[in-house]
């Protein structure tokens, strides 16, 4: 008998901790999770899901427009967000209960509350005291937030309504795709970032694109300057713009605080992220930390595959190091871009001798609305080996794309596999074995 009362206790039941305790429970381990807020974490409940509802119902007006070219007589057409709003929370409600019932239905104890820890073996919550064999901590990120007067993601999912003017401030993933949601749904957005292109990080190719594409998309960008706020006006690039609602995308920062890490001697970074090794385990013996909170790769499928193989580690004898490298991700714009793999300037520093291959070019889906724009298809290649460093792509469907030929490159696809593979015709996506 364990001198603990549970083998793994999880703080934190959002991505990367609901995963791990699911499947450490279904090793066999007797687990506790405590989740402060609600189950499913960031993603499900103020991340990647309602944000991509928000997303399919904002590009609903860009498919009225094109269906006016194809034959389609379409009279005045109305969004009611509020309704739009109700009919998300409804499903994330239905979700996030899905979550509680899987942890349940494994076997771990759910505990609704705020978990600190005690000491390296107990955890302290809800006014009880556990103590846990091994602790892991999951407990994500939070949205910077310049002051009280700015909303950030969070509250952009719950507005009471459709803001008429918003600016935004920031050219990340959240900056780009709210830009987007809020300009396809009606509203005037003014997206303003400190630098000459949004997305930093992503391939210039990339970044250009969906820089232009801003614009095209109806959003007034204001670049490489900082902003002032004055009550209902933003003063930026010399002009002072009015708006109703200010929203700040700004980053996130790891949730360590109040944890009693420090205490512990659990070591942090400058951030405040959790520092693991490729085991997640932290600086203390039996504490591993995964997902946002470790400030590595800030994406659900990480958290999941982190969380995913501790538990496998621990518990399922079968020991799994996680590597952060050819991890897909996609910017949900309109159109959204999507790549794996090495940027250029990345595969350049690291010391390829690369051979690049672009296609541009206006898809079928416009030739009849006219629609002028451009699918941008990048494909990075090692000369020495033929080796596929990284796909990179903005247009229509480009993260369904790209999430598929991920696998291809993630096997060691050859640019030779690509020339060799038929094409489907007619499709966007056959340009990429069409390159030469
Ligand atoms: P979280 O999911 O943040 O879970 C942490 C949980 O811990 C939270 O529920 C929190 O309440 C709880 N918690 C914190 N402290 C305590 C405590 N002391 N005790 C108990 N519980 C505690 N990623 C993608 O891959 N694709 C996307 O399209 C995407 N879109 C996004 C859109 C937005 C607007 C945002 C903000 C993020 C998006 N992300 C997306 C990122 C993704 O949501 C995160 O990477 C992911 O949720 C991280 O999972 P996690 O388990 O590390 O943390
Ligand atoms: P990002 O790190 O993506 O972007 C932050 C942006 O804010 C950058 O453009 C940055 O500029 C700018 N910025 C930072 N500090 C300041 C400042 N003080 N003043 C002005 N601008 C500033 O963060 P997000 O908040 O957009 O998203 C957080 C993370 O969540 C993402 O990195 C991603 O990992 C995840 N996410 C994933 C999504 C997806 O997979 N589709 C969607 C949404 C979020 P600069 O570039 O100059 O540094």
């Amino acid at each position: 008998m364990s001198r603990f009362d549970v083998d793994f206790f999880v703080i934190g039941g959002g991505s990367g901790g609901v995963r791990a305790a699911r499947v450490a429970a279904e090793h066999g381990a007797r687990v506790a999770i405590a989740e402060a807020d609600r189950w499913g974490g960031t993603c499900v409940i103020r991340g990647c899901v309602p944000k991509k509802l928000l997303v399919y119902a904002s590009e609903v007006g860009r498919m009225l427009e094109d269906a006016r070219g194809q034959g389609w007589t379409i009279g005045d057409a109305h969004h009611d967000w509020p309704a739009l709003i109700a009919a998300k929370d409804k499903e994330i409600a239905r979700l996030s209960q899905g979550y509680v019932d899987r942890l349940r239905k494994a076997g771990a104890e759910v505990i609704a509350g705020r978990a600190r820890l005690g000491d390296a073996h107990t955890v302290e919550v809800e006014g009880r005291t556990l103590t846990a064999a091994n602790v892991l901590v999951a407990t994500g990120g939070r949205a910077r937030r310049p002051s009280s007067d700015w909303i950030t993601s969070d509250e952009a999912f719950h507005l009471a309504a459709l803001p008429r003017r918003i600016a935004i401030m920031g050219g990340g993933y959240i900056a780009v795709e709210f830009a987007h949601i809020f300009a396809g749904l009606g509203a005037r957005v003014t997206l303003i970032h400190r630098d000459e292109l949004v997305l930093r990080g992503f391939d210039p190719d990339v970044r250009k694109a969906v820089t232009g594409n801003l614009t095209s998309h109806g959003i007034d960008f204001i670049c490489c300057t900082e902003l002032v706020r004055r009550g209902n006006h933003v003063i930026a690039g010399g002009r002072e713009i009015e708006i109703d609602v200010a929203m700040a995308a700004i980053g996130r920062d790891p949730v360590t605080a109040e944890l009693g890490l420090a205490e512990l001697g659990v070591r942090l970074d400058g951030r405040g992220a959790i520092e693991v090794d490729e085991w997640s385990r932290s600086s203390v013996a039996h504490i591993h930390a995964v997902g946002d909170v470790t400030g590595r790769v800030a994406l659900t499928p990480v958290a999941i595959r982190e969380g995913h193989a501790v538990a496998d580690t621990l518990f399922g004898n079968r020991p799994t190091p996680i590597h952060h490298h050819l991890i897909p991700t996609a910017v949900f714009a309109q159109p959204p871009a999507a790549a794996i793999g090495l940027t250029e300037p990345v595969a350049c520093a690291a010391g390829h001798d690369v051979v690049v291959y672009r296609a541009r070019f206006r898809p079928m889906r416009y030739a009849l609305s006219g629609r002028d724009e451009q699918v941008v298809i990048k494909v990075i290649v090692d000369r020495m080996t033929d080796r596929v460093l990284g796909v990179h792509m903005v247009g229509i469907d480009a993260p369904e794309i790209i999430q598929t030929i991920a696998i291809a490159v993630t096997m060691g696809a050859t640019k030779a596999d690509l020339d060799r593979t038929f094409a489907l015709h007619p499709t966007t996506a056959e340009e990429l074995v069409l390159l030469r």
